[in-house]
């Protein structure tokens, strides 16, 4: 998956509820026997739901439903405000998706579709949270570091045979 897209409910609606409505509407069963089109779902609480795995299928935006991941927030964040526990989860969420997929593209679902999805108050912690410094996976950082330290120890080398070649010239 080369991207992740936020959706909201748009109605204070549960996992099942959406998952009932899904089926109704498209009977796309997903790989973990669920109907829903996102591949995560935020309850109000903070509680994460899983609906399809990563990997596979969603339907949650015509065109991108192969090559993206979909996440959507329980209620109508145009009216009302994500709660703490909701931004917590979805926080960590994204931290987790982009490390393990290397995925560094966020959209709105209003990015891609004249929509209000997935609501002003959401949009604001998007905002935010596409200005934070990418957290780098640690055996890519100790890569960087060793790759570093060879580049030191190189030109300390090259100084400890200019001083060799100077002492014997004296
Ligand atoms: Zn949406």
């Amino acid at each position: 998956m080369k991207s992740i897209i936020l959706h909201h409910v748009g109605f204070n609606h549960s996992f099942y509820t959406v998952n009932n409505y899904h089926k109704k509407k498209w009977h796309f069963r997903s790989k973990l026997g669920w109907y829903i089109g996102y591949q995560w779902f935020i309850d109000t609480s903070g509680k994460l739901f899983q609906g399809r795995r990563e990997d596979e299928e969603g339907a949650h935006k015509k065109g991108w439903n192969t090559k993206s991941i979909g996440i959507c927030l329980r209620g109508n964040l145009q009216i009302t405000k994500p709660t703490n526990q909701q931004l917590k989860t979805l926080q960590k969420l994204l931290d987790d998706i982009k490390l393990r997929w290397d995925i560094d593209k966020i959209y709105a679902h209003s990015d891609l579709s004249a929509t209000l999805c997935p609501g002003q108050h959401l949009m604001s912690f998007i905002e935010k949270y596409r200005q934070k410094p990418i957290k780098e996976p640690i055996e890519k950082s100790k890569g960087r570091l060793a790759a570093q330290l060879e580049t030191i120890r190189k030109i300390l080398l090259a100084l400890k045979l200019k001083i060799q070649k100077y002492l014997k010239n004296l």
